[in-house]
């Protein structure tokens, strides 16, 4: 690990994160760095990775040094490698999902406001299918805190193509809209309180495991963690005294 990189700004993380959520489960690292490294690689424009909208974020920076900010990123918590197959995948973890989830919400925002300033009328709302429900019930809830009432024909259609569940989701946004229902600012306030704590990440230290197969505490460094993380493995169980006494064992 480069023990002397800078942590990352806040925007660079949500930055590498946005670039990671199109391809979690189906890229790895490299193809994240090329996202955002704004590649013209065939890979990259075939997925229609260059319509993300970080892509080429980080276009002036070599592609090692792009790969270094996302290792970062793992060894801080915000991302994480698993395996598909023999190839590994970058994750997102709690924390960076949670940010992610927040910061996707607010770009659905966003563009609704864009949708009323060019007075949109009849968008296919089917984009909002099929989301992660997760992202799509905070999504609700941050369209009932703009207390915009303009939104409210893009809730009827939405309402019109969704599940049950989400349909009375959207019902009670709509509702809360039309009674102008005072906003959670209380809520809002600890949601905005749990990112800020999530964006600080959280870093590396040398962990004491319990080894299995003896019971004594051993001590997987930083560096081991790393390349555990890198390699999308599990921690290890059972200390390094007792793997290579089993391996001994495995070859006699
Ligand atoms: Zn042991």
């Amino acid at each position: 690990m480069n023990e002397n990189m800078n942590r990352l700004t806040v925007e660079e993380i949500k930055a590498i994160l946005r670039g990671a959520d199109p391809i979690i489960m189906e890229g790895g690292r490299t193809l994240l760095a090329k996202i955002l490294k704004g590649s013209r690689e065939k890979k990259v424009l075939q997925l229609e990775l260059d319509t993300c909208p970080v892509y080429g974020y980080f276009k002036s920076k070599k592609l090692d040094d792009i790969m270094e900010k996302i290792d970062w990123m793992i060894d801080y918590d915000f991302l994480d490698v698993e395996y598909r197959g023999k190839l590994p995948m970058i994750i997102f973890t709690e924390r960076g999902w949670q940010i992610e989830c927040d910061q996707y919400a607010d770009e659905l925002i966003r563009e609704w406001k864009e949708w009323v300033n060019q007075g949109k009328q009849d968008p296919d709302m089917v984009y909002l299918k099929d989301r992660n429900r997760e992202l799509i019930l905070l999504f609700l809830d941050k369209v009932r805190e703009t207390g915009n009432k303009s939104f409210i024909p893009y809730l009827k259609l939405w309402e019109q193509i969704d599940y049950k569940k989400v349909r009375e989701a959207i019902r009670r946004t709509i509702t809360a809209l039309e009674d102008n229902e005072p906003v959670d600012e209380q809520r809002m306030q600890e949601r905005n309180e749990s990112i800020n704590e999530a964006l600080k990440g959280s870093a590396p230290q040398d962990l004491l495991l319990k080894c299995w197969d003896c019971g004594n505490r051993f001590s997987f460094t930083i560096s081991e963690q790393q390349y555990f993380k890198q390699k999308g493995f599990q921690l290890p169980k059972t200390c390094k005294k007792c793997r290579n006494k089993r391996r001994e064992l495995y070859y006699m």
